[in-house]
């Protein structure tokens, strides 16, 4: 079996469900599951209605629930023609009802906690897959919809969940498995799941790559397919590059560090379960299908030491910290670790020198608090804002001929920190949110316009990256 995964951009009207499930069609021998993300920007949407009810009254957020739910109706009007199944239109009734209440709650007790948070917005997933097996059987394919909180087992950490992956992948088996070995096609909600008593959760945004994978790893599948709006990871998804290019192949590494590096393409945690069972991914074109895209797996031949692609991480704090006294900063790490973990603040890049260390950090609400705790016991500099620029490639950040043409390259920008040496795949400077776009540019063009290795690459035609 394989799996299908199309994100939100490759589900944003009727014209783009169809061609995602004619896309689906085509590769109906090999046994497809499919997983879909809330149509458009529904998730945003949907968490907009429960901050309209908090902050103004549960008529407003209901006006603009009404408008998403239209948006649905209208698309499954177009689709629902052969023959009309009077249930889907009913099952979205309900869905509002559910969210209707939901407002209310919120209004009522004034907190729109992630608990609710969850509770509404996998409302946009349920939506597009009950659109999407529509489309499905419109099309002659027989598509069956699997409820996600019955397979996708995770703690109850609202938002931000994790998978219990031994449940899933019994539940994956027991349930999904025996549809599939009917040659029937699942259509599985991403993103969202439940704990084990049964309420909903979800895994973070843009999760749905990660639940791609994890039911790719639990029902062995053949190949995990990642269906979005470029075709494939590309040498740089930052705005305005010229000549940006498809890569053709990538290692699990290189992926992982470009996602890690904030390539949104896929979610961080995509990568790990198809590690696990050795299993290739492949980001795709939905509106070209015929592209090869991009393919993951294994290890890759022959690209050792070179730059693969320039990752751009937004929106990251660089802390300074000193100890006070004579004390080496390291004695300092576990008490520094723990803070930012206690209030789930992630961190980027680390380095540290005798009494000093840097850390960048995302930038994030609770950040003020974190620097509170730790100005108790160390010394802080004003700390300062910016982005992670990174080459990453195998082998490149062990390449020292790289960073230093790299750091010519940019020799005019100002480097806020560059930490060098923690990882073999990738170099990564921290530079501020101004330079960010003449620093891509820059090293864009020292890597990927002359002597780029052919095969490697697929120029893109034009200047767009579709
Ligand atoms: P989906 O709705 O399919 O999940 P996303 O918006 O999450 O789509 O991911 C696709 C987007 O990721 C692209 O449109 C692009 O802007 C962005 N992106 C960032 N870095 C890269 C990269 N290196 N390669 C491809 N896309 C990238
Ligand atoms: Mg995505």
């Amino acid at each position: 079996m394989i799996v299908m995964k199309f994100g939100g951009t490759s589900l944003q009207d009727v014209e783009s469900i169809r061609r995602a499930v004619d896309i689906v069609a085509k590769q109906q021998d090999r046994n497809p599951l499919v997983v879909v993300s809330a149509i458009g920007a529904t998730t945003r949407d949907l968490l907009h209605l429960g901050d309209l009810a908090l902050s103004d009254s549960v008529d407003a957020a209901r006006v603009s629930l009404a408008s998403v739910a239209q948006r649905h109706r209208d698309i499954l009007g177009e689709l629902n023609g052969r023959p009309p199944d009077p249930s889907a239109g009913d099952k979205i009734s309900a869905y509002v009802d559910d969210i209707t209440r939901l407002l209310q709650g919120i209004s009522l007790l004034q907190e729109f906690t992630p608990r609710t948070q969850d509770a509404i917005i996998a409302h946009g997933e349920r939506l597009s897959s009950l659109l999407f097996v529509t489309a499905a059987r419109d099309a002659g394919l027989d598509a069956v919809s699997i409820d996600a909180g019955g397979v996708v087992i995770t703690d109850a950490r609202f938002r931000a969940a994790r998978p219990d992956r031994e449940e899933l992948g019994r539940r994956a088996r027991n349930t999904i498995a025996p549809v599939i070995a009917e040659n029937r096609i699942p259509v599985v909600e991403g993103f969202i799941g439940a704990t084990p008593d049964g309420v909903t959760t979800t895994m973070g945004f843009e999760a749905s790559d990660y639940t791609a994978s994890l039911l790719g790893a639990a029902l062995n599948a053949a190949e995990i397919q990642i269906w979005t709006d470029v075709g494939g990871m590309l040498t740089t998804g930052h705005a305005g590059v010229d000549d940006v290019m498809s890569i053709r192949e990538l290692s699990f590494d290189e992926a992982a560090e470009m996602s890690f590096f904030g390539a949104k393409v896929l979610h961080p945690n995509t990568i790990e379960p198809a590690v696990d069972k050795n299993i290739p991914l492949r980001v795709l074109h939905s509106a070209c299908p015929e592209r090869k895209g991009t393919t993951i797996f294994g290890s890759t031949s022959n690209t050792r030491g070179v730059v693969k692609s320039i990752a751009v991480q937004d929106e990251v704090v660089v802390v300074r910290l000193r100890s006070p006294h004579a004390t080496p900063i390291h004695r300092a790490f576990w008490s520094i670790g723990e803070t930012l973990d206690r209030h789930e603040v992630s961190t980027h890049l680390v380095a540290s020198s005798g009494r000093r260390a840097v850390l960048v950090v995302a930038a994030s609400r609770q950040l003020d608090r974190v620097l509170a705790e730790l100005e108790q016991t160390l010394e802080l500099s004003p700390s300062e804002h910016g982005v992670i620029v990174s080459l990453v490639g195998e082998d490149v950040g062990a390449t020292p001929e790289i960073v230093s043409r790299a750091t010519s390259a940019i020799e005019d920008v100002l480097i806020l920190t560059a930490p060098y040496g923690a990882s073999d795949t990738s170099v990564s400077f921290v530079v501020r949110q101004e330079n960010a776009d003449e620093v891509v540019m820059k090293l864009h063009t020292t890597f990927f316009d002359k002597d780029v290795r052919p095969g490697v690459f697929v120029r893109m035609e034009g200047k767009t990256r579709s």
